[in-house]
C-alpha cells in the first residue's frame, strides 16, 4: 500500500491502474476508523480493484465554532488498518494543498442543503460538496463509497454527481452500529460513559417510531412525539430535529408512502449526534 499526500502521484497511480483495466474505488474519509469506515472499505475492496482511501479532516466543513481542531487523527494507525484491509493507496493531503492560499472554488448545492443538517450546520455542505467535487476530480473513481450514517451527506452528493456529471456511481453503505444500536461515530471519543449510555436512546426512539408506524399510526405528528418521549426517557433532553422525509429527495413528508427517511440530531453535551433509518412502503 502506497500513502501519499500529492495529487501528482495519486494521479499517476490511478492513471497507472486505469491502464491495466482496473476499476477504481474511492472511500473518502476523514479518519478515526471505527467499523463504519472499515465496512465502506470491505465494501470497496470487494466490488473495485483498486481501491484509494482519502484520510482528510476538512476544515471547509466544520463551522468556526465547532470540534475542527478538536477532531481525533490517528493517521498513523488508519494506515495501518487500510493495509490490512486491502486498500492500494490512502491519500493524506495536507489542509495547505487541498485549499492553498486565496482558494475560491466552492461547491454548492441549493435547498436539499437548507434543511436538517444544513439548517443548524449553515455552511457545513458547501464544505462538504466541496472536498468530494475536489476528490473526485483527484483521483476519479468508477464507485465511491458513503454510508447511510450520514444519510443527507449521501444524498447531497448523488445530486451533485448527477446534476455536474461526475462518472461515478455513488454507492450506499448501511449504518453500522454497536451491541446497544448506537451508530458508530469518531465523535464518540468525546463522550463519557454516562453520555455513551444515553445515547442508546437514539436508535431505540427510532425503532419505536418505526414500530408505532408498522402497527398502523400513519400521523407522523404523533409518532415525531412519542420518539421525542423515548429520546427523553434516556436523558436525551436536547433535540435539534426529528424530520420525516421523502428518501432521497429529502421533500418533507406528512404520510408514509415511498421511502421514507426518519432523521433526528441531538445533542449530548457539546457532542452533537446524527441517526436515521429509512423505512420502505409500498405504493
Ligand atoms: P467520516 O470520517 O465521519 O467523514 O465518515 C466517512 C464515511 O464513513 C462517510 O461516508 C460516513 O457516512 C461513513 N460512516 C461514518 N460512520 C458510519 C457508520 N456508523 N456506519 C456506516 N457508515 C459510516
Amino acid at each position: 500500500m502506497i500513502k501519499t499526500g500529492s495529487i501528482k502521484k495519486i494521479r499517476q497511480l490511478v492513471a497507472d491502474a486505469k491502464a491495466d483495466g482496473k476499476k477504481v474505488g474511492l472511500v473518502p474519509t476523514m479518519g478515526a476508523f471505527h467499523e463504519g469506515h472499515t465496512n465502506l472499505i470491505k465494501k470497496a475492496a470487494k466490488s473495485a480493484d483498486f481501491v484509494v482511501v482519502s484520510i482528510f479532516v476538512n476544515p471547509t466543513q466544520f463551522l468556526p465554532s465547532e470540534d475542527y481542531h478538536l477532531y481525533p487523527r490517528d493517521v498513523k494507525k488508519d494506515a495501518k488498518q487500510a493495509a490490512e484491509l486491502g486498500v492500494d493507496v490512502v491519500f493524506v493531503p495536507t489542509a495547505e494543498k487541498m485549499y492553498p492560499k486565496g482558494f475560491s472554488s466552492f461547491v454548492k448545492i441549493e435547498e436539499i442543503t437548507d434543511i436538517l443538517e444544513g439548517e443548524v450546520r449553515l455552511s457545513h455542505f458547501k464544505g462538504v460538496t466541496t472536498i468530494v467535487a475536489k476528490l473526485f476530480n483527484i483521483v476519479q473513481p468508477d464507485t465511491a463509497y458513503f454510508g447511510q450514517k450520514d444519510a443527507q451527506q449521501l444524498a447531497v452528493v448523488r445530486k451533485m454527481a448527477a446534476e455536474l456529471n461526475f462518472p461515478v456511481k455513488i454507492i450506499a453503505c448501511p449504518t453500522v452500529r454497536d451491541e446497544h444500536g448506537i451508530a458508530l461515530s469518531s465523535r464518540h471519543q468525546y463522550l463519557s460513559e454516562s453520555q455513551l449510555k444515553k445515547a442508546r436512546g437514539i436508535h431505540a426512539a427510532l425503532q419505536e417510531g418505526s414500530k408505532l408506524i408498522k402497527s398502523g399510526i400513519l400521523d407522523f405528528g404523533q409518532v415525531r412525539r412519542r420518539i421525542y418521549d423515548v429520546l427523553n426517557t434516556y436523558g436525551i433532553k436536547r433535540v435539534d430535529y426529528v424530520s420525516f422525509n421523502q428518501w432521497d429527495s429529502l421533500e418533507p413528508v406528512r404520510k408514509p408512502g415511498g421511502k421514507v427517511l426518519i432523521s433526528l440530531a441531538v445533542r449530548l453535551g457539546t457532542t452533537r449526534l446524527i441517526d436515521n433509518i429509512i423505512m420502505n412502503f409500498k405504493q
